[in-house]
């Protein structure tokens, strides 16, 4: 769009606010045209288009006067001779903090662009503990720099796409504004894999008409049903955005044409009661597949996120994913707290609304480095949590992302320093295993048993972290001698068949061996529906009872077994007979 239609469009947008703050607010659009007058952007266009491509964004979620007044001035500090004082006295306090939560930090004395980068994600982090509008505006301006990454550097194109999946799109993800994240990880997928974002596209594109007719035909069941029964409601088709089709494809190892969610349906209705009522419809005309059914609405995400989702099969043996809400959730589900704001007019957030607030709120006391910083950032305060079990069924929360080494720190460092292996819902798992939400883990170990320098890598938290180094650092002092380290019986096994020795289960009657995320003797069994022999290319899947099933990785059973993503395991042939 040009500067005039960008500025008319910026008129419309502002039309139902008081004629005095619209005064204000082109006030400080003529404020910014002035002051950035010499300055291009790299598209090489006049570089107010910016500021006004973010007011614009701002004003799509629903921002009040301030923010788009912000969104205006937000680069007049960092760029031009302006002053936060000169913004404080003519736009309000307001106005200046929030430009000063968006301006990077120029005067550091260190020139290491990873700690620049760090302190400027950390002020920000710090003004919006105090104001959440901060990283609205910040996303609006992130939105508008990631669409037209196209004329940086490559160098630099990544480095901004590598912090947007990091920080920000977590970030919009975490105040529920999903529609946010999408965007910006669609934006960043294209610029990190080019090629996978243009296969997905085409494959979308290729396979939309067909999947339009199988939409269009549950439509039209659902809609006599519901017709019928006097509910209210409408239906929408949806498409899962790029990057989530990415994601999928890389955690289930699998090809596109293998993902059979990419298509759904929608269904909005007007109260929860319904919702469960189309539901029980829903089930009684599909059948649903066990496992798939989640309920978000007694059980909302903790970014506020509400819906029931489940994936039923069709009569041509086909599935889909079915999600169905009320319209207000919709709303929240897509705009987050901006959409709170339409519902709840003035409520903005507080700190103690949010347990991820919280958590970053008390980083402030702690010491760390830079990297120590964008890493726990990055790696557990964003993340999304998941609850899991002891056996004796404690409840722990962790960062996604976390595996068995995590969870044994957490329980106490005793554990984790003598952690020789674990289980997940009763079968051995390797140590860096993601732990799925909601399992039991159960940490087995030994007396013998201490840190390796591997496990630094298998720990995602920062806490597991810092207690295997300083244990780590402990044995180093203490190798001299040889005192501390774990004396064997049986000297002659080799190393690696001394961990974990589980159960009794372990048995010779397998003669391949199979090697389990780098780790030998666990219990396994070929499956019998493909019969895998050396040299295929193998899938395990972790069992309830039977240890870890042995599949081809192309046999035809896995499309079938609904908890397959969360249960597997990458398994090979072991090289030694
Ligand atoms: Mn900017």
């Amino acid at each position: 769009m040009t500067k005039s239609e960008l500025l008319d469009k910026l008129n419309e947008g502002i039309k139902t606010f008081s004629e005095a703050d619209q005064a204000l607010i082109m006030q400080a659009y003529h404020l910014a045209e002035e002051k950035h007058s010499t300055q291009k952007r790299a598209s090489g266009e006049e570089y107010i288009v910016h500021p006004l491509n973010v007011a614009l964004n701002l004003i799509n979620l629903n921002s009040d006067r301030d923010m788009i007044i912000a969104g205006l001035l937000h680069d007049v500090v960092e760029d031009t001779d302006t002053t936060l004082d000169q913004l404080r006295t003519d736009y309000g306090e307001d106005v200046a903090m929030l430009v000063d939560g968006v301006t990077k930090i120029s005067k550091m004395k260190t020139a290491n662009i990873q700690e620049r980068k760090a302190e400027t994600i950390r002020k920000m982090l710090l003004a919006m503990i105090r104001d959440i509008r901060v990283i609205i505006v910040k996303l609006a301006d992130r939105i508008h720099n990631m669409s037209t990454i196209e004329y940086m550097t490559k160098d630099k194109a990544t480095r901004i796409a590598g912090e947007t999946l990091d920080i920000y799109a977590p970030l919009a993800g975490k105040i529920g504004m999903n529609i946010v994240k999408n965007r910006l990880e669609n934006y960043a997928l294209q610029v990190l894999h080019p090629g996978i974002y243009a296969d997905i596209d085409h494959y979308i594109n290729a396979t939309e008409g067909e999947s339009q007719v199988m939409l269009d035909r549950i439509r039209q069941t659902i809609s006599a049903r519901l017709s019928a029964n006097h509910i209210q409601f409408y239906i929408k088709t949806r498409q899962k955005h790029h990057y989530s089709i990415y994601l999928k494809m890389k955690k289930s190892n699998k090809k596109i044409n293998e993902i059979f969610d990419i298509f759904g349906i929608r269904i909005i209705t007007d109260t929860v009661e319904n919702c469960y009522m189309i539901l029980g419809m829903v089930h009684s005309v599909w059948q649903p597949i066990t496992g798939r059914f989640k309920d978000y609405i007694a059980a909302p995400k903790d970014n506020g996120y509400r819906s029931l989702h489940t994936t039923v099969v069709l009569d041509d043996k086909r599935v889909v994913e079915i999600q169905i809400r009320t319209k207000e959730m919709d709303q929240i589900n897509e705009y987050g707290i901006a959409a709170h704001w339409f519902y709840k007019q003035g409520d903005l957030p507080k700190v103690t609304d949010f347990a991820w607030l919280k958590q970053l709120n008390a980083l402030n006391n702690k010491q760390m480095t830079y990297e120590e910083y964008y890493s726990i950032i990055r790696n557990e305060i964003l993340q999304e949590i998941i609850y899991v079990f002891t056996p004796r069924g404690e409840l722990i929360e962790l960062p996604q992302g976390a595996t068995p080494l995590d969870f044994a720190y957490q329980i106490h460092t005793n554990i984790g320093n003598h952690c020789r292996g674990a289980k997940v819902n009763g079968s051995i798992v390797a140590l860096e295993t993601e732990l799925p939400n909601g399992c039991i883990v159960e940490i087995i170990t030994g007396k013998n048993a201490s840190p390796k320098p591997q496990w630094l890598k298998m720990a995602k938290t920062l806490s597991a972290q810092r207690k295997i180094r300083h244990e780590l650092s402990m044995q180093k002092e203490f190798v001299p001698d040889k005192k501390r380290l774990p004396t064997e019986t049986d000297k002659s096994v080799p190393r690696a068949d001394r961990t974990p020795k589980p159960e009794k289960t372990e048995t010779s009657e397998h003669t391949p061996r199979i090697e389990v995320e780098g780790q030998k003797n666990l219990l396994y069994r070929l499956a019998k529906c493909c019969n895998p022999t050396k040299n295929d290319a193998i899938i395990g899947y972790i069992s309830n009872s039977r240890g870890i099933i042995i599949h081809r990785a192309d046999c035809r059973c896995l499309a079938h077994i609904t908890d397959f993503d969360q249960r597997r395991v990458e398994v090979s042939w072991s090289e030694k007979k």
